[in-house]
């Protein structure tokens, strides 16, 4: 009785041991679940040679592959087999590896009992209709069931086991959409750290999972020195407190990201994601030393420029030197092909992209994007190739009059026209949301004193007085200062700029046979006031660019970006102007919980230790509260203009449970990085089928 209870207190135990809390967290298990205890009568795989014990799956677990698949050891108990101290033989010739190859398997030596085994794995896998997992020990040449269950897979086993199910008859449509989890896809699109060799390294520092995959790269603290070592085709990793729009270059040089603070959508997570980049934000763990160009991480290991570095951006941990990586081609897998074509069939939701250049657009495309759900304009002027209209827009910033203003806005719009021409170019056929210019002036403004000399003598003025006019645009809560609309109402040139480019790159579009629909988007918006005024400005140029052109119509929309909470309650109100509303969640919820984007990494990581917060509300909505203001945004919205097209555009458009809520709320779209285009797909089918 004493043995007896001690199994089962330490089943029960085993609740709470670390890796399983753990193993809760990231599958987002509640504790509150518990587990069960089953007993039942012992079997003995260690009483001889005519005894063994084994672990196997009714198909590979590791590719999908349809063959019976399993480990064993003669004269051993279950433990041996797990625990890793006996290297296992294989149970067939499918399943031999390296270390096992020249073990004999047990089909050759004790062939009546494999074929037994072989049996009841192919029943167990009809009956449940999935990848068994399966636990069996022989006692004195009898062979004994001692346990099964769904057996774990990764991303691209999950999708070639749907689909073989379906295409052998045993599952149909909508249970080979429903088996594979939409996260596990990133594991077909980005290349992954081995996982073997990963749990064998000890974690050097834990952040947060901005940017999913693996990669390694040596570790640099600066952005220039990350280009030129990428230049000379070294990995690097740019490790940084937090990145600005100024090291857009160096990130993208960059096979990694590691950020000590930030959260979920802060520069470097955006960034990043869009790139379908692996990235860790909010690593306290580590602290940098920029002085002697070093980091300090856990338990006192100091790494300098140089040391390698690797980070599995999914899990948000870092290790100490080169680990292996694995990676897949999407296209050639055509299993992953067939599933998409199935998820196209079912999902209801559009899924669009958020993209910055043409590539992205592509890139999108490929994906299986309907449309780009926001194209930030302000990208143009960030990174190297941006030379000349950064300057053009920092010359704009510091003019002092309108008529200075106007007279460099000529200038700019030349590139913003390019640019914008370009991007609804590769998107002919689509609608693409193009939002006017969104961040505060003074992001664009250099800091550093050489930056600000060779502007201050290109624009003929003193260094004091350029660096008397940058000081007039400090604010001490730039998130909810100059930005956004407020910029085209302070300065109604800029939006026409932005309008006029719009509307030639649409028209010329048109007259070389492409079909384009843009979309204006007003950024930051909170009353119908500010639409109107925004309206007429482009109902102004649009009456001019018609005079130009000799049309007499170019198609486009306009709308605007709900990110604040009295946007959301003022709705119907905001549809009287806007044909379409896009949720821009991330405003949307640092507005509604009053926690700064980009300094929740302070303090996220106690908010979920400590079950104040269940999920990080930045990555996924948070629907009792941000997910309320946005139904009541879509209701309020549509009374006022029953076909107001809506759609989301925040980092949670590429959130399979935040894509799920917006289906059933019934928005028209969900727009996400190229990368999650995928997994928004995958989840928005999903989410019709549960909703059966
Ligand atoms: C948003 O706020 O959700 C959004 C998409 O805009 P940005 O992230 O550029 O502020
Ligand atoms: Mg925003």
């Amino acid at each position: 009785m004493e043995q007896l209870w001690g199994g089962i207190g330490a089943v029960f135990g085993s609740w709470n041991g670390k890796r399983a809390m753990e193993y809760r967290r990231i599958e987002k298990i509640p504790d509150e679940w518990g587990t069960a205890v089953n007993v039942q009568a012992m079997v003995f795989g260690n009483m001889g040679d005519d005894c063994a014990t084994g672990v196997a799956f009714t198909r590979n677990p590791g590719n999908g592959d349809n063959h019976f698949y399993g480990e064993y050891l003669v004269n051993a108990q279950g433990e041996d087999v797990v625990a890793g101290i006996r290297t296992p033989a294989p149970i067939n010739d499918f399943s031999k590896n390296n270390q096992s190859k020249h073990l004999t398997s047990l089909a050759s030596l004790m062939p009546e009992l494999y074929n037994e085994l072989d049996g009841y794995q192919k029943r167990l896998e009809i009956h449940y209709k999935d990848m068994q997992d399966i636990e069996f020990t022989i006692e004195k040449g009898t062979l004994y069931m001692l346990q099964c269950r769904v057996g774990k897979r990764n991303g691209i086993a999950a999708v070639k086991m749907a689909m073989d199910m379906y295409n052998e008859g045993l599952i149909d449509k909508d249970t080979a959409v429903m088996r594979v989890s939409p996260n596990q896809l990133v594991e077909l699109l980005l290349p992954l750290l081995d996982p073997e060799t990963e749990k064998m390294s000890p974690v050097i520092a834990t952040g947060l999972p901005a940017g999913p995959g693996g990669a390694k790269g040596i570790i640099v603290f600066d952005s220039e020195k990350a280009i030129s070592y990428a230049e000379k085709n070294v990995p690097v990793i740019l490790v940084r407190e937090e990145t600005s729009p100024e090291d857009v270059d160096g990130m993208h040089a960059s096979k990694a990201i590691l950020t000590t603070k930030g959260g979920m959508t802060s520069h470097a997570a955006l960034v990043a994601r869009g790139w379908g980049k692996c990235c860790i934000v909010g690593c306290n763990d580590i602290e940098i030393n920029t002085l002697s160009n070093t980091m300090y991480a856990k338990n006192g290991l100091v790494l300098h420029e140089g040391d390698w570095i690797t980070l599995n951006g999914t899990t948000g941990r870092v290790y100490e030197g080169a680990l292996p990586l694995v990676s897949v081609d999407m296209e050639a897998n055509m299993p992953y092909q067939e599933l998409m074509k199935m998820v196209e069939e079912i999902k209801v939701l559009d899924v669009r992209a958020n993209v910055e250049t043409p590539e992205d657009a592509l890139q999108a495309l490929k994906f299986g994007a309907t449309g780009v759900g926001l194209f930030r304009t302000e990208h143009m002027f960030y990174g190297e190739k941006s030379e000349e209209p950064l300057f053009l827009m920092r010359k704009m910033i510091v003019s002092r009059t309108e008529e200075e203003r106007r007279s460099v806005l000529k200038d700019l719009f030349m590139y913003v026209k390019k640019d914008i021409r370009r991007t609804l170019e590769v998107m002919a056929g689509h609608p693409v949301t193009i939002r006017l210019l969104d961040p505060p002036l003074h992001e664009f403004v250099p800091h550093d004193k050489l930056k600000l000399e060779s502007l201050a003598k290109e624009l003929g003025i003193r260094v004091s007085t350029l660096k008397k006019r940058v000081l007039a645009l400090h604010e001490n809560n730039p998130m909810l200062g100059h930005r956004g609309v407020r910029l085209g109402i302070s300065y109604p040139e800029i939006t026409e700029m932005q309008v006029q480019a719009i509307l030639e790159a649409a028209s010329e579009l048109t007259d070389n046979g492409k079909k384009v629909f843009p979309e204006i988007m007003i950024p930051v918006t909170c009353t119908v006031n500010e639409l109107k005024h925004q309206k007429a400005l482009v109902n102004k140029v649009y009456d001019e660019v018609l005079a130009k052109t000799g049309k007499d119509k170019i198609e486009y929309a306009f709308g605007t970006m709900i990110e604040i909470p009295r946007a959301a309650l003022r709705a119907d109100n905001m549809a009287l102007e806007a044909e379409f509303f896009s949720f821009g969640t991330n405003d949307l919820t640092q507005m509604s919980f009053g926690f700064s984007r980009d300094d929740i990494g302070g303090f996220l990581p106690n908010y979920l230790d400590k079950k104040i917060l269940r999920v990080d509300p930045f990555t996924t909505i948070d629907q009792q509260g941000v997910g309320e203001l946005i139904k009541i945004g879509i209701e309020r919205g549509r009374s006022t203009r029953p076909d107001l097209e809506v759609g989301i555009c925040g980092e949670h458009g590429g959130d399979p449970e935040s894509v799920k809520f917006c289906h059933r709320i019934g928005m028209n779209y969900v727009s996400c990085s190229p990368f999650r285009v995928p997994i928004a797909r995958l989840a928005a089918a999903q989410a019709v089928i549960e909703g059966k």
